[in-house]
């Protein structure tokens, strides 16, 4: 399997497709050691690069997708083709839909009060027979941090997903991942506010024509702000080309 990493502006991205992704992600659950799984994209990328911390910690990851239009176009730029986009949303999902066969056990952390519980309630819909082992809101003090490591180590999933937004999710993990000692986590972001139908995801023709990101952009204006990333990821790629 291949596991050429990109540099793309200081982030080093895994070039792989989705059924790699998975794949890997299975031998990682086989092996049982704890491993942590990014999904980069642009946003995160451009972060990186004033976030040290976030820097250190997704080059220190066991596996970084290449997530959304940005990062598969950077890696291109720089001349590393990659086959494809792997979108965190779609990964969770694909892990998901192979869970009841190969007997994974899954554990939801983060989102709002409730929505990890109806995301839950889609999965089991989705994906019958899959084991959600425990699902737990994304609000919490330092003080409320022992109690929820206790109940994610008790649950014992085989994947953790962690939608806590960038970069919460990824520091959060990198914190725990030894205490957590679950084999596979992954920072799913906005995926569970997905799945309850909170948020929708752009319609599969935006996602082709690789327009996502800016119906994320207009679907929540809280969100504009973030947009000013992408011009500015793209510029700081151009540059850093030798
Ligand atoms: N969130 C959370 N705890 C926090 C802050 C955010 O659980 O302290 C959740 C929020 O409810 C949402 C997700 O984290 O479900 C972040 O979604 P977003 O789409 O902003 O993710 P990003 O684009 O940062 O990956």
């Amino acid at each position: 399997m291949s596991l050429e990493k990109v540099d793309i502006i200081g982030v080093k991205v895994n070039s792989l497709t989705m059924g790699e992704a998975v794949d890997r992600i299975g031998e990682f659950i086989k092996n049982g050691k704890s491993s942590l799984v990014a999904t980069a994209n642009a946003e995160m990328i451009m972060r990186a690069t004033y976030d040290q911390e976030l820097q250190d910690i997704l080059n220190a990851a066991d596996l970084v997708v290449p997530d959304g239009a940005g990062t598969v176009w950077a890696a291109n730029y720089l001349g590393h083709p990659m086959p494809e986009r792997v979108a965190g949303y779609d990964l969770a999902q694909e892990l998901m839909k192979e869970a009841p066969a190969k007997g994974y056990r899954i554990y939801f952390f983060g989102s709002a009060p409730q929505v990890a519980d109806m995301a839950k309630k889609k999965a089991e819909e989705w994906y019958p027979g899959i084991k959600i082992v425990g699902t737990r809101n994304g609000f919490f003090t330092a003080e409320d941090e022992p109690g929820i490591i206790a109940d994610i180590k008790a649950a014992k999933p085989d994947i953790l997903l962690v939608a806590l937004g960038v970069p919460k999710q990824e520091k959060w993990l990198y914190a725990h991942l030894k205490d957590l000692a679950v084999p596979v986590s992954i920072g799913v972001g906005g995926s569970f506010d997905v799945m309850a139908g909170i948020v929708q995801r752009a319609p599969k023709w935006m996602q082709k024509a690789k327009l996502e990101w800016l119906f994320r952009g207009l679907k929540q204006p809280s969100r504009i702000g973030r947009l000013m990333a992408l011009p500015k990821f793209v510029f700081k790629v151009m540059g850093s080309k030798k």
